[in-house]
């Protein structure tokens, strides 16, 4: 929840257990998970992991199953013992162990939950019953996005992009309920599937909070939503990092959206002492402003109900879950809800993850894997000047300034140094939804006590136990959490550097420095600063490659009629490009290339191309790869395999992929950037 500014995530790597039972050897996992009725020139992707993906059901509570659930599956395991211990032992008020036991015991305390049914809303319902005023609504709204409860607007603290020593006030578009706007509009079978849900689900939310006219209701709140839709950009309009920069004045932002009062609203965000601030898209505060004059009173206070209930059904009893539950199904695709002990965790992870974090990494981290990954940071840098020297499309003078900020990146690997300090929290044992509820003010408060400090770059933004990693332009650093050296089934030391340097070094160190140099990345500086440091020619240069790699990725189309929105995903297709080159790179220099050993029946170069398949074995139910389609920045699993290696001479060379294989592309419609 503490907001990441336009940090790049991508989720990767690590190995599976072979799901049939290994008595006493392992099969190779590369050999194990192949699909042998598909030709690696025909879909890579399906060869790779067809076999793993043909004996392996999604379970009904997930949206999709793979390689980064099995990783989080046993994260899971790990934390769930770590809040048994803590509930077990006789903690001291305040303590990291007493937050953690009654954290799992509020979630857990399904009788209570139950009973409860509403009421632990009543004082925000009370709230909202008592607004008569649009100054009322941004009152409301404003305490209601302090402790989590999505409205109106986005607001956070954050790195300003022009000056990166700066922690400055920013406001973006949102307050919509359905995923995004294009839902709003689409008329596909299926985003008219999705609509009419969450229509279904406003009527039976109405209904039981007792609104007299529930139909119309429906009716006024869908127009509202559809107006501020309108208002709304697309996803590819929100990657231009200058257009969605205007940095204003508090007198400009009075004047842009003059019926929202800013004075209230900034008191209650603890936002009041700053004389600037930045809005990613004006438009839509002009229009927002223009609702809030023109929209019944009464409109407005269903829209804060339902937002209050969407945001806390999670925490609630059965019937409030399930409503937002059926809905939910239309886009995830998932026929049972999650079991409730793995919600525990996620809401703890959210409120109290760097806690759960220190006693996880005492407990489970390996000191010998971060020295090998450290390593490999090192080598894919050393591989990316290498290339950046060798470009023949760049500059002198513009090189010379990339080398400048690829030797500037700074690596995060494992966990922090230093650890939040989260002993003003209280957690008691109940309601859960009130325990959220505080946890997301303190990380509130958190957040806008940076204003007017300096930048703390030690800071981490994602959990050591998190699968996942990111790229910060703000701090130019690479994070990577311990989460993504864990490796259920297979030791680090089990596993060979071709296989490594695939699903590691390639899909997640190497994407991430790509992102310090995709259509975004690139135009920060070795500061982090949003300037512009190319040369005029070299930068057309970029976006003519760039604009390749979007029309390769338009072509691809996932599900139903729906084509991969090649430029709002472009800065993920070229960061995985280039993690595959560079990966390659810095594989040539190891010794296990080297010596060139077969190993299951494959070359040294073929274990590189599926480790780094295994990186993306997923499958993925349809309603869920729709969704991903229309606001996910990342194209799906299947053509983050098959997208780039189409681009990659190595892989030809590999696999044999000739002229007329599917997998084949004329050497002038290969992408290449870095
Ligand atoms: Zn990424």
């Amino acid at each position: 929840m503490s907001k990441i500014i336009s940090a790049f995530l991508l989720s990767t790597i690590i190995i599976t257990q072979p799901t049939f039972a290994q008595k006493n050897t392992k099969q190779d996992i590369l050999l194990a998970n192949i699909d042998k009725t598909v030709k690696p020139s025909e879909d890579f992707f399906l060869y790779a992991n067809g076999g793993w993906i043909k004996r392996t059901p999604i379970p009904a509570a997930e949206s999709g199953w793979g390689i980064g659930n099995l990783v989080q599956d046993d994260i899971y395991n790990k934390l769930k013992k770590i809040n048994e211990t803590a509930v077990k032992t006789k903690a001291t008020k305040g303590s990291t162990t007493q937050k953690i036991g009654s954290f799992w015991r509020s979630g857990m305390n399904v009788k209570a939950i139950e009973k409860a049914g509403l009421t632990p809303l009543a004082v925000d319902l009370n709230k909202i019953d008592a607004i008569t005023s649009a100054d009322d609504v941004i009152n409301v709204g404003s305490e209601f996005q302090t402790k989590g409860i999505g409205c109106l607007f986005v607001t956070y603290v954050a790195q300003d992009d022009k000056n990166s020593e700066e922690i400055a006030v920013q406001f973006a578009q949102g307050g919509l309920g359905l995923p995004n706007r294009d839902y709003y509009f689409n008329t596909d079978e299926r985003t008219l599937k999705v609509k009419a849900a969450y229509k279904k689900y406003l009527l039976k939310t109405f209904i039981n909070l007792r609104n007299a006219t529930p139909q119309k209701d429906v009716e006024d709140l869908f127009a509202l939503e559809t107006a501020m839709a309108n208002a709304s950009r697309k996803l590819a309009d929100l990657r231009d990092p200058y257009k969605n920069y205007n940095k204003m004045s508090m007198a400009q932002l009075n004047a842009l959206a003059p019926n929202i009062n800013w004075s209230l609203h900034t008191k209650i965000a603890g936002t009041n002492k700053v004389d600037s601030v930045i809005v990613g898209q004006p438009e839509f505060y002009t229009t927002l402003s223009s609702l809030l004059k023109n929209t019944a009173i009464s409109v407005w206070k269903n829209y804060l109900k339902i937002k209050l209930v969407y945001a806390s059904a999670p925490y609630l009893d059965t019937k409030t879950f399930n409503d937002r539950f059926e809905y939910r199904k239309t886009l995830t695709g998932a026929s049972a809800p999650q079991v409730r002990w793995k919600r525990v965790l996620d809401s703890e992870e959210d409120a109290i993850g760097e806690a759960l974090g220190q006693l996880f990494v005492k407990e489970y981290f390996n000191q010998t894997a971060k020295k090998r990954y450290d390593d490999i940071v090192e080598n894919i840098r050393d591989a990316y000047k290498e290339r950046i020297t060798k470009l023949s499309w760049m500059g002198d003078d513009t090189k010379l300034k990339a080398y400048e900020k690829l030797a500037s990146i700074s690596k995060k690997v494992g966990f922090p140094d230093k650890w939040k300090d989260f002993s003003s929290l209280e957690v008691n044992d109940g309601p859960w939804v009130l325990n959220v509820q505080k946890a997301n003010a303190w990380w509130h408060n958190y957040e806008t006590n940076k204003l007017g400090k300096p930048v703390d770059r030690t800071e981490w933004s994602m959990t050591p136990q998190t699968y996942n990693a990111y790229y910060n332009p703000s701090n130019n650093e690479i994070v990577l959490p311990a989460g993504i050296f864990a490796v259920p089934g297979f030791k680090d030391a089990e596993l060979d550097d071709a296989l490594v340097y695939g699903y590691a070094a390639a899909s997640t160190i190497g994407h991430e420095i790509t992102h310090g140099f995709d259509d975004q990345g690139r135009q920060y500086d070795a500061k982090g600063n949003l300037t512009d440091w190319w040369s005029a020619k070299d930068g057309e240069e970029f976006s003519a490659r760039a604009k390749m790699i979007i029309k390769q990725f338009n072509e691809f189309i996932p599900v139903d009629t729906l084509h991969i929105n090649g430029e709002a995903t472009q800065g993920e297709n070229i960061a995985d490009l280039g993690g595959i080159l560079l990966g390659i790179d810095a594989f040539k220099k190891t010794e296990a290339y080297k010596q060139n050993k077969n190993i299951a029946g494959f070359t040294q170069m073929q274990r590189y191309f599926l480790g780094y398949a295994l990186g993306w074995m997923y499958a993925t139910r349809n309603e869920t790869l729709a969704n991903r389609v229309m606001t996910d920045v990342h194209s799906p699993a299947k053509e983050r395999v098959n997208g780039p290696f189409v681009n990659v001479p190595e892989f030809y060379d590999a696999f044999g992929i000739k002229k007329g294989d599917k997998m084949y592309r004329e050497e002038n419609l290969r992408v290449n950037i870095w």
